[in-house]
């Protein structure tokens, strides 16, 4: 069983219409706070996942390489996550897997850094990298939504090191740890689902980025495709009603993880840990 621990990689500030996408402000700022320029504040929020024999980091905070690229954002409290891993005990050559969910800069910045002679390489130089092929299709072929939130810095060292390994499908990545694909968000993004004394813990990245999204209708207008994601979360969240998971929200600068309950036709967040 995994024992988790939770990273909270800092924060950026991101547009409250893009966030909630067609839902009226007067509806979801009753969920979700926002400042003067409509600016909600997101987490970045990172997942270790330990047994005695393996260190699993699921996504890795937006790093520091391109403060100037997103200043748009507003990041604050930055922590890379290499520092945070080893605030917890753990050198970065002890992490043996790192799950990219997908590759925009808020999830894989801190997956790569510079070295002391100014040359990108892994932040973690023995683990394997995991991320969907279709996330790598999508990082080699760009499309126009997405192509500014995508550094080739954040992920070509990896591919250069040998230590991408990219999925098909859905995915043992050992015992205890599943990585499945879902779209809508973006092409192949995985979800991880992972075994522990409590239960399951599920990491939907932004597949669910806040408890405020749990609703099937609430969907980010960063999505590049409303109706997959609605589709696509409506499968998750059947299977996290069904098997009690515990979910882990990567954005959500209030609630770090909920369960779900059914609600009529829809779902709704329950037990919130603040
Ligand atoms: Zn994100």
């Amino acid at each position: 069983m995994f024992d988790i621990k939770i990273i909270e990689a800092g924060y950026i500030m991101a547009d409250g219409g893009a966030m909630f996408g067609a839902i009226p402000k007067r509806a979801w700022l009753r969920k979700y706070a926002a400042d003067a320029d409509n600016l909600c504040p997101l987490a970045m929020r990172c997942v270790l996942a330990t047994t005695a024999d393996r260190r699993i980091l699921i996504d890795a905070g937006m790093g520091d390489k391109h403060l100037d690229k997103v200043s748009y954002y507003r990041p604050y409290d930055l922590k890379c996550a290499d520092e945070s891993v080893k605030e917890l005990g753990y050198t970065t050559g002890e992490i043996t897997d790192v799950v990219l969910t997908h590759l925009h800069f808020d999830h894989c910045g801190g997956a790569t850094r510079k070295n002391e002679s100014g040359r990108l390489v892994p932040s973690f130089p023995n683990a394997r990298y995991w991320l969907s092929r279709k996330q790598w299709a999508n990082f080699l072929k760009p499309n126009r939504l997405e192509k500014d939130s995508v550094f080739a810095d954040n992920i070509l060292p990896v591919y250069d090191s040998g230590q991408l390994h990219l999925i098909d499908e859905d995915t043992l990545l050992c015992d205890g740890v599943e990585l499945q694909l879902f779209d809508g968000h973006s092409e192949g993004q995985l979800v991880v689902c992972i075994n522990t004394d409590d239960g399951v813990y599920a990491f939907p990245g932004d597949l669910v980025p806040t408890s405020a999204h749990v609703p099937l209708e609430w969907i980010s207008a960063y999505d590049i495709c409303a109706l997959t994601s609605l589709s696509e979360k409506e499968r998750f969240l059947a299977d996290a009603e069904k098997k009690g998971y515990t979910l882990v929200y990567c954005h959500d600068a209030k609630v770090k993880t909920s369960k779900v309950k059914r609600l009529n036709d829809d779902y709704i967040a329950s037990d919130k840990d603040k």
